[in-house]
């Protein structure tokens, strides 16, 4: 089954980790708050690796 990489934007706490290791995936607004940008900008492990590291565990996969 395909799945897709969402945020929860309300949730973050802007603490840039997701956009800076994964640019080409997650982006940011001028207050810091990440985004998705393209969920296809990167593979699947680089995409864990964030969903790991996130602080406020606000990114997750969803099952498409
Ligand atoms: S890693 Fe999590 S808390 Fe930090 S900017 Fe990304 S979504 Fe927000």
């Amino acid at each position: 089954m395909a799945r897709k990489v969402c945020l929860d934007s309300d949730a973050c706490i802007a603490c840039g980790f997701c956009y800076d290791s994964v640019p080409d995936v997650f982006g940011s607004d001028d207050e810091g708050t990440a985004f998705v940008a393209n969920p296809d900008g990167a593979d699947e492990a680089s995409i864990q690796d964030a969903i790991d590291g996130c602080p406020a565990a606000c990114i997750f996969w969803e099952e498409t």
